[in-house]
């Protein structure tokens, strides 16, 4: 007997399917080319912008759901799943769940938090878009698009205590997360809210659906809790992180190289798996909805 597995694949971006330092994704194109030949969803998960995200989704031929700013932010494109969906929020072309706090907010906790704190930052908000592009090395259009951000404010300590910061900004009722290079101020958002949603989301239309989930970084922490096969790319955080989430799988190498080794690793093995099990694609599941599945999808979002 046959057990069709689809599998959806979430990622971050950097330091992950991207190279901490360049942002390049060259090393990651087999895996890449393997997973448009089998239709899999490819979801950006990211601590980036929605602008950012548009940006690297052209880039990538990416036509899927993604998920901003650590959670703060879920856009699912229209007509993407074969029923309507209804979100809270119809923003352009898609259906959006807002999870995150409003930047405004975040932007004025973080400047409370460092004031009582006697701790410094420098935050996102304080920068030109050409001071971002020179402090961490992106192309000035990566830095305007890093620049329109919604739900969370990165930042970087100047001092050497931080301590008493990031505990000024958890008394106020927000969360802190620490990325590769930078901490980012956030509500009570995690990618793993966007995560859980998304993928109930796709469990209502397919009946057997394997969730990967690809990260690098402690602010991945949630939402490889979340999906059934955790992978962990290679960096300075993949020790700890790795006794702290169940079952993760650990690359031997960093970034795309990592990556690719990995989710080849991973759809060579779905497909060859015992069982038999095979994977399912997004477009000839379509074809495979249940007729009581196609009404409206209706879910709502924190707010
Ligand atoms: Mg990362």
């Amino acid at each position: 007997m046959y057990v069709k597995v689809m599998l959806v694949i979430i990622t971050d971006l950097d330091g992950t399917l991207l190279d901490p330092r360049s942002y390049s994704y060259d090393e990651a194109r087999p895996a890449l080319e393997l997973i448009r030949e089998f239709d899999i969803p490819l979801v950006l998960c990211t601590s980036k912008t929605r602008t950012e995200v548009e940006y690297w989704r052209a880039r990538l031929e990416n036509r899927h759901p993604f998920i901003v700013e650590n959670g703060g932010g879920l856009y699912i494109p229209r007509d993407y799943f074969p029923c309507e969906i209804h979100a809270p929020v119809d923003r352009d072309d898609y259906a959006v769940f807002e999870f995150g706090d409003p930047y405004p907010e975040l932007v004025e906790t973080l400047r409370a938090a460092s004031s009582e704190s006697g701790c410094e930052v420098i935050g996102f908000h304080q920068l030109s878009a050409a001071e971002i592009s020179v402090r961490y090395d992106m192309t000035i259009t990566e830095a305007r698009l890093a620049k329109q951000r919604e739900f969370d404010e990165p930042f970087e300590i100047l001092g050497s205590a931080c301590g008493p910061l990031l505990a000024a900004i958890e008394r106020r009722g927000k969360r802190w997360l620490k990325g590769g290079r930078l901490y980012h101020i956030v509500g009570v958002n995690d990618k793993a809210h966007c995560v859980n949603l998304l993928t109930h989301f796709y469990r209502r239309l397919f009946n057997d659906v394997a969730t990967v989930g690809i990260g690098d970084g402690p602010n991945d922490l949630g939402f490889l809790n979340a999906v059934d096969f955790p992978i962990l790319v290679q960096s300075p955080a993949t020790g700890r992180l790795k006794t702290v989430i169940k079952g993760a799988r650990l690359t031997n190498a960093e970034g795309p190289e990592g990556w690719n080794q990995a989710v080849l690793s991973v759809v060579n093995g779905a497909e060859q798996a015992a069982g038999p099990r095979r994977l399912l694609c997004l477009a000839r599941g379509r074809e495979q909805i249940p007729e009581h599945h196609r009404a409206p999808l209706i879910a709502k979002g924190r707010k």
